[in-house]
């Protein structure tokens, strides 16, 4: 079955005792045993839950993935993937990643051992230059679009460039959904989600995944799920698989309205650039164009005038709304440079592309006129 039918029926028929089409929510901590041993599958929730399976089961089918884990945020699903990895093993970042990702590197898998470097460019060979440079090279993580900077990595590229049997690759796939792009298929061995933006898509639940090219390469991250317990409660698992049944029409009308929005900004007055991959002048449109659908919902832009002119921006917008966070309905800015990337050394943010006028858009599914009208009164 295609993927939209998948999304909607995966993991969830209809319940046998009632007929009910939305099967129940399960929310018991605990289940009868007929005598001690003897149950149908499910003992306490912190191991097993129906519904979160049902939302696992939908997701490895959505991801072309033998097996996922889903936790009770991105992060958690980001902690899983690296308890993974023992002190002293060697890892590869990516030249452009989450926030929250980097911090939790450089603090507690630093003191705990692990030996990180940084991929000096989106490019494979600078992947597997910084492969090269590890003692005992275990994992290399990666993001395309990146986050802010939205520059595309060619995923298949770096997979070839850098696999061997004792080097895992992880993409986390937050910004392009698998309705967009599905690494596993290009040789990644682990997608990891923030199910917080896209995939809920409501921005109201907070949850990740990792989904796996192969059961076998789940289990050390169920194991971690349950022993660490860092599941994400029935209610929230509900939410998420909700939000999937929906998730290729608001990706087509996010896609669709950032693209005419893309599109108008590139002919306004103010800004010194405008970054979104479906923009033939994007460096990497050409590769966006081969292993995406479509081209995302996420618009970066640069003020002319410098951080006045960002903060006159964000304060204007009247549609659009100044918050972090990404992937929901509703269309919001954010300024990286006085929020998400705030703890970033100045002169870094700046190395890295991210001026002090830099603005990052969140594309929701409005009416792309009022979205293209509110940034214009915003700019002039
Ligand atoms: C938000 C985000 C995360 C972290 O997810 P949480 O659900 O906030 O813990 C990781 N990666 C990317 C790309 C994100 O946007």
């Amino acid at each position: 079955m295609k993927f939209s039918t998948r999304a909607i029926h995966t993991g969830q028929s209809a319940d046998p005792s009632t007929g009910a089409v939305i099967p129940p929510l399960y929310l018991s901590t605990t289940y009868q045993q007929e005598s001690p041993g003897v149950h149908k599958g499910y003992e306490y929730s912190r191991s097993q839950n129906p519904t979160r399976e049902s939302l696992e089961a939908c997701l490895a089918s959505l991801e072309a993935g033998e097996a996922c884990a889903a936790f009770c945020s991105g992060l958690a699903a980001t902690n899983a993937l690296l308890q993974m990895l023992r002190p002293g093993d060697g890892f590869v970042a990516g030249h452009d990643l989450y926030g929250g990702t980097f911090r939790l590197l450089n603090t507690v898998f630093k003191e705990w051992g692990l030996e990180v470097v940084r991929a000096e460019s989106g490019e494979p060979e600078a992947y597997k230059k910084a492969l090269a440079s590890l003692k005992r090279p275990r994992m290399v993580w990666l993001e395309s679009p990146t986050n802010p900077l939205l520059d595309i990595v060619d995923i298949k590229a770096v997979c070839d460039a850098v696999k061997r049997d004792s080097v895992q690759v992880v993409v986390d796939n937050t910004f392009a959904t698998p309705y967009l792009q599905q690494p596993l298929a290009l040789g990644a061995d682990y997608v990891m989600h923030s199910t917080t933006k896209y995939l809920g898509g409501h921005s109201d639940v907070i949850g990740g995944a990792v989904i796996a090219r192969t059961a076998e390469l789940l289990e050390p991250i169920r194991y971690l799920q349950n022993t660490a317990g860092l599941i994400p409660g029935p209610m929230d698992c509900y939410l998420v698989q909700r939000g999937l049944k929906t998730l290729a029409v608001r990706m087509d009308r996010h896609c669709g309205n950032a693209a005419q929005l893309a599109e108008a900004l590139s002919g306004m007055n103010g800004l010194a650039r405008v970054i979104y991959p479906g923009l033939p002048a994007h460096p990497g449109h050409a590769i966006a164009k081969r292993q995406m659908r479509s081209f995302g919902g996420m618009i970066s832009i640069e003020l002319a005038d410098g951080f006045e002119a960002a903060k006159s921006f964000c304060t204007k917008v009247k549609v659009f709304a100044l918050a972090e966070s990404l992937g929901g309905v509703e269309s919001l800015c954010s300024h990286p440079p006085s929020m998400t990337h705030a703890s970033v050394a100045p002169e870094d943010r700046r190395a890295r592309g991210i001026s002090d006028g830099f603005v990052r858009l969140s594309v929701g599914i409005e009416d792309a006129d009022d979205l293209i009208a509110d940034v214009q009164q915003a700019l002039a």
